[in-house]
């Protein structure tokens, strides 16, 4: 039994729970790299350093995510490029994720700056002329 999954975060189609989906892989061919890029754009996914996260050679979207629940060949068509992600799926791939490392971020701002403002007030007592906090 393959071990297929989907690629799109929270999305939990593999073999085993979806009959009728089918899973396409990335495009993969030297003169498919735009429409590659494109679909790492649409998956939106971001890797562990926070940055878009690019397909392996085995990473595949499952067609739910094609409007019309089929992927097409045709440039013309919405369903050249995967476009139907779930609400839940967009929230906490993207803002989510993105708010949560700004979170992070600013919880060590925070930290940053309590410390230096905890340790000018060490300070102050003994500089009180020329601290220049
Ligand atoms: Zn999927």
């Amino acid at each position: 039994m393959s071990n297929r999954i989907c690629c799109v975060v929270n999305y939990n189609n593999t073999y085993k729970n979806s009959k009728n989906v089918i899973f396409y892989s990335f495009p993969n061919r030297p003169h498919e790299k735009n429409l590659k890029d494109r679909w790492v754009k649409a998956v939106k996914r971001l890797d562990k350093t926070d940055r878009l996260w690019q397909p392996m050679a085995h990473s595949l979207v499952c067609s739910d995510h094609f409007i019309g629940n089929r992927r097409s060949k045709d440039p013309r068509s919405p369903a050249y490029v995967p476009s139907v992600f779930s609400k839940i799926y967009k929230r906490q791939s993207t803002n989510k994720q993105q708010q949560n490392n700004r979170y992070q971020r600013n919880l060590q701002r925070q930290d940053n700056k309590q410390r230096v403002f905890l340790n000018c007030h060490v300070v102050i007592p003994l500089t009180v002329h020329n601290h220049k906090c």
